[in-house]
């Protein structure tokens, strides 16, 4: 059976790359009605905050993913948060030291860093130097009589590690590009080293799929696991797939510190979770060549890591947009209606809340599914309806309100006021004919209009804003224009 776990550390607000992540394993588990695991790694207690921990928990219910074990819904491999399993690390690496594949180590950081200098300086490796290794019983004696406390190295085997991984085929990795490294800090702190993999094994996890960024210990971590094999402490060696960069601006790795990759942020600009999801599915995989847009249902259908693009993916926020633009499309529109609910009401809104009025958001809800590509784009088009005077924007105005506006606003008042309210086609028709009448065609006629009532030079369609937000209110902005 397939185990996957998605494991991120609570620090602040999830980044899109790890809500990839997520998604990939997630979908994954699904695919395969393997178990998806989620774990927290909040073993570095100096940036981990109940807070984000919280927040973290917000954003996956928030983005509609399920997990199978994990905080909230437990499991047989609980506690779910490193936090909570320091006695299991502490354990495993004094049975790892026991057994002889980890040491203690006593260098200072300032020796380290003066050897690795020099190893630099002589080309030649500057990884951690074995310095330790094999210390006699009068070394020992004499670091802890300095005073020195020591840390936990992981002793790595003099071979190649090759493996293959599910997205970029076999690799290989020698033995002096991955020297001996901490496990657990002079303090007693085991380190994501050593608690990630020793989790992996414990929790039996089959495929760990994560960001590439985390190749690099994919070869220590398999030589972990060999170790924990023999101390029958793990069953196997997962598969590792790694997913692909993702490159923000000017092609630079999207990092977390990019406001850009914050998922809030999408958040607040009304993203459906959906409408993310799918965008985020497409940075390294695909459906298939001609279809963008699809449900999650679909995605987990045809998941396959097999199928991941190795190379970097291109985050870009107008295709994010454009998706999210179909999906708002696809929703029914009295979901619509209430997913907008944030957008009308503060902070977001101007207006005061008694203005709001629910019939008229119901009435105009269905022009405004169609023509918003993120649901915070709701308020300003909806306005005009809550406002007891339109916005006054003064570049709309200045670009409606040409020599003759005002000709054309008074025969359109008059034909407006003339029309049947009920159709908005009877609406039209009144500005077409007040149009003729000065040599305009329907848009240069419907411009001054739109602007007198909505004080926007673009929105939602004219004629069902005038129908929806009343003749008598219509009538009397177009005056007020006048005056
Ligand atoms: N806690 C690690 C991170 O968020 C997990 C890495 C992994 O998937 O192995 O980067």
């Amino acid at each position: 059976p397939v185990r996957v776990r998605f494991c991120p550390s609570p620090t602040g607000n999830p980044h899109v790359g790890l809500v990839r992540t997520a998604l990939f394993n997630w979908a994954f588990a699904r695919h395969h009605q393997g178990t998806l695991v989620f774990r927290i790694e909040d073993t570095d207690a100096a940036r981990d905050s109940e807070e984000s921990y919280q927040q973290l928990l917000e954003s996956m219910r928030w983005l509609g993913f399920d997990w199978d074990e994990g905080p909230e819904v437990g499991g047989p491999h609980a506690p779910y948060r490193q936090s909570q399993r320091r006695e299991i690390y502490a354990d495993v690496a004094q049975k790892l030291l026991d057994a002889g594949y980890a040491y203690h180590c006593y260098c200072s950081q300032e020796e380290l860093e003066t050897r690795r200098e020099a190893a630099r300086a002589a080309g030649r490796p500057s990884g951690y130097d074995g310095h330790c290794r094999d210390l006699t019983a009068e070394q020992i004696e004499r670091y802890t009589a300095e005073g020195r406390a020591p840390i936990v190295r992981f002793r790595m085997p003099d071979e190649t590690i090759t493996f293959t991984d599910l997205v970029r085929g076999e690799l290989t990795f020698t033995p002096e590009n991955v020297p001996d490294y901490g496990i657990v800090r002079a303090n007693g702190a085991p380190l994501y080293t050593l608690v990630n993999p020793v989790d992996d094994a414990l929790m039996e996890i089959t495929h760990v799929l994560r960001g590439e960024d985390l190749l690099s210990s994919t070869p220590r971590q398999i030589a972990l696991y060999k170790a924990l094999m023999e101390l029958g402490i793990a069953q196997r060696v997962p598969e590792f797939g790694h997913l692909p960069y993702v490159m923000g601006e000017g092609n630079k790795k999207l990092s977390k510190r990019d406001p850009q990759s914050s998922l809030n942020l999408y958040r607040e600009r009304g993203f459906l979770p959906e409408g993310l999801l799918n965008y985020l599915s497409l940075l390294g995989w695909s459906l298939s060549a001609d279809q963008d847009i699809f449900t999650l249902d679909e995605m987990v259908a045809a998941f396959d890591v097999k199928d991941v693009n190795p190379n970097p993916a291109r985050f870009d926020l107008k295709k994010a947009e454009a998706i999210n633009a179909d999906h708002i499309r696809l929703l029914d529109v009295k979901d619509f209606a209430e997913r907008c609910r944030p957008w009308l009401k503060a902070p977001f809104a101007p207006w005061a809340p008694e203005d709001f009025d629910e019939a008229k958001w119901q009435a105009i809800a269905p022009h405004a599914q169609t023509r918003v590509k993120v649901l915070s784009e709701i308020t300003d088009n909806v306005d005009f309806l809550f406002l007891p005077e339109p916005v006054t924007d003064e570049a709309s105005w200045n670009k409606a309100m040409k020599e003759g506006s005002d000709a054309l606003l008074r025969t359109a008042r008059e034909k407006l006021q003339a029309a049947d309210w009920t159709s908005p086609e009877a609406l039209k028709e009144a500005v077409l004919a007040a149009g003729e009448a000065h040599g305009l065609k329907l848009g240069k006629a419907q411009a001054p209009v739109r602007v007198a009532v909505t004080g926007r030079t673009v929105g939602l369609p004219l004629f069902e804003s005038l129908q929806v937000l009343g003749k008598e209110k219509s009538l009397a902005r177009i005056d007020a224009a006048l005056t």
